[in-house]
């Protein structure tokens, strides 16, 4: 007379792939989740730096306005030294051109360092605009690979529970079924185990001699004093 439980251990294996699969179709959507909220990091980022571009382009433009604005006031002067009445009128209009003047000066100067700053993120672009377009396909080629993984999974899933199905009739009975079921469903891992060197498989504790005894009998069910789970000496 076969074991029993050597049915229930058939069922078991089929019920821990079949636990691996639901896992794993469950764990798919968070992994295209994670790998969707990088690409949006990665381009959030480049908004920044094309925002941080803009800023400093128009920043330029109002300076060459300014600047613009004194070299006219310099014209007016040069313009009003030539009608000038007196050598004082003369010599102040000379010390407004050179204030003028300074002020170009110090606004080129500025209009250099940001020209430098706008090379910067000019370049700075173009590389997050490179890296982002490989890692966008990169992205592409996961997602695609993660939704036919997720359709091989839906499939194997699929011929597990039929294999499954095949295998409950061979347990003996349906209320052994539904006891193995709850407490398989409680442990999440293991509902029937051996019996290996006196020790339980399931806890790793050892059992005693008679337990040992009683879990080689097929006519008895026999659970573990200290996980519950039941127990087959095969
Ligand atoms: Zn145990």
């Amino acid at each position: 007379m076969a074991h029993p439980l050597e049915a229930l251990l058939a069922l078991q294996e089929k019920d821990r792939k079949i636990l691996k699969l639901q896992r794993e179709i469950r764990d798919i959507p968070t992994r295209k989740a994670e790998v969707e909220s990088q690409l949006d990091r990665a381009k959030a980022q480049l908004a920044i730096a094309h925002d941080a571009q803009m800023k400093v382009e128009s920043d330029l433009k109002q300076l060459e306005i300014e600047v613009e604005s004194h070299r006219e006031k310099i014209v007016r002067y040069k313009q009003q030294q030539m009608d000038a009445q007196n050598n004082e009128q003369y010599r102040a209009l000379l010390h407004e051109v050179a204030a003028e003047e300074k002020s170009i000066s110090e606004l080129e100067d500025r209009e250099i360092e940001l020209m430098e700053q706008l090379e910067g993120s000019k370049k700075a672009i173009t590389e997050r605009d490179a890296e982002m377009k490989e890692e966008d396909e990169g992205i592409c080629e996961e997602q695609e690979m993660l939704a036919e993984r997720l359709e091989e999974v839906h499939e194997d899933l699929e011929r597990v529970i039929a294999a499954r199905e095949r295998l409950v009739s061979n347990v003996e009975s349906a209320s052994l079924i539904k006891k193995y079921e709850r407490l398989f469903a409680n442990k999440g891992d293991f509902a029937v185990v051996r019996v290996e060197n006196d020790h339980c498989k399931g806890c790793n504790m050892r059992v005693p001699p008679q337990v040992v005894n009683d879990a080689l009998n097929p006519a008895k069910l026999v659970i573990c004093n200290y996980c519950g789970r039941m127990l087959v000496n095969l």
